[in-house]
């Protein structure tokens, strides 16, 4: 039977699955009802190995094939986490927990892979061994990294890793994805700017704060506009601007701002994170005030191997058809933490088309469950094909 007729035939228990999922959402690490979904199906499905509390409260499932003579692993990731948003579907398996929603589709992302772990252990056509590696807290925690750093992928022998996340937009059966970055590094920027607060109508004898705020964010606007390379990709974005005070005719002691930093190659971070220290240090000393940076590396950048990319299109291709899948989408400035698993090993993360539906992040997105069958096909498909019996 082919792959796509049998997840016809599973898709109502699968969808079923993932409105219990969306139904309960857990945020960050703290995913157990999830983590303990997850685990106990693949405990029923005979999964030959179910490893929990990896990264804290990761699941992986590791499945072996009919044959296990070429020695290969493969690993495919889902994330379990959700958004702390108070949902506005409306739907019959809307969130139970107010301030809490699968707003990010991760709810669907487990529902698949749980899908296809079902139907991998039933059938187990393929030579090797597939790792089905289910990650906490990818809405900011850095779960894959706590996953990584946890040793998983030495553990299960993981050798290539697959990374798959729903896009609104994109219809629904289609595919997209591009070799090299596909999504941004995502840093996080503090500036704390000290001078000396006072009277409003004696400013001689201040050092005003909030002055130096103002010029300290128009001159980093010129970081990406004058410093970076107009064919490369940067965004800096001051986002949070909070003084010490609050009064009309106080200066304030200190200002501080919040922002991020969005790039698409160690270079160009590199570039931007020396020029913002320089800004902030100049534009502070330029005005008599000090100025204290904090820039911290969060995610990495997506960055997806040329051989499994091609490798990825090509089995999206033979599950949706070649003319539905876009092989050189223009990478986003998002982050995804499934980037420390791809610095880790190759592998390659492939957007899967939601439909016409809100984006991820708003109170009213739903994950499509016509994407189901689409998605737990591709993921069959890559394992048989990736490691075929002879
Ligand atoms: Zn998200
Ligand atoms: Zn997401």
């Amino acid at each position: 039977m082919p792959i796509v007729n049998r997840f016809a035939d599973l898709h109502p228990e699968i969808t079923e699955w993932r409105r219990d999922i969306h139904a309960h959402p857990e945020l960050m690490f703290d995913v157990q009802r999830t983590a303990g979904i997850v685990a106990e199906k693949l405990r029923a499905f005979g999964c030959d190995e179910v490893a929990e509390g990896i990264g804290r409260t990761g699941v992986v499932g590791l499945i072996r094939g009919r044959e296990t003579g070429s020695g290969r692993v493969v690993g495919l990731r889902a994330d379990m986490d959700a958004l702390p948003i108070m949902e506005a579907t409306g739907l019959p398996h809307a969130s139970t927990i107010p301030g809490k929603m699968h707003a990010c589709g991760h709810d669907g992302h487990t529902a698949m892979l749980l899908g296809a772990a079902k139907y991998l252990a039933d059938t187990r056509n393929f030579d090797g061994a597939v790792a089905v590696i289910f990650q906490p807290a990818e809405e900011g925690g850095g779960g894959g990294r706590e996953m990584v750093n946890d040793g998983m992928l030495d553990r299960f022998g993981v050798q290539q890793v697959f990374g798959m996340h729903n896009m609104p937009g994109l219809p629904v059966g289609q595919f997209a994805i591009r070799p090299g970055p596909l999504m941004a590094a995502a840093d996080h920027v503090e500036i704390e700017i000290e001078g000396l607060g006072g009277h409003a109508a004696r400013p001689h004898c201040c050092i005003d704060t909030t002055l130096v705020a103002a010029h300290m964010m128009t001159a980093l606007q010129s970081v990406v506009a004058r410093t970076v390379d107009p064919l490369e990709s940067a965004v800096v974005s001051i986002c949070s601007l909070h003084t010490a005070g609050d009064a009309f005719n106080v200066i304030p002691q200190t200002v501080t701002l919040k922002g991020t930093v969005r790039t698409l190659s160690r270079q160009v971070q590199d570039q931007v994170e020396e020029r913002i220290a320089t800004i902030v240090d100049h534009t502070a000393r330029a005005f008599g005030a000090q100025a204290r940076l904090e820039y911290r590396r969060n995610y990495p950048v997506t960055v997806n191997t040329g051989a499994e990319a091609a490798f990825a299109a090509d089995v999206a291709a033979s599950v949706a058809g070649e003319g539905q899948v876009d092989r050189e989408v223009a990478p986003l400035m998002g982050a995804e933490d499934f980037s420390f698993m791809l610095e880790a090993r190759p592998g390659a993360m492939i957007f899967t088309g939601n439909g016409d539906t809100a984006g991820v992040h708003h109170p009213a997105y739903d994950f499509n469950d016509e994407v189901i069958p689409v998605g737990c096909s591709y993921w069959a498909k890559l394992v048989e094909t990736a490691m075929p019996v002879r």
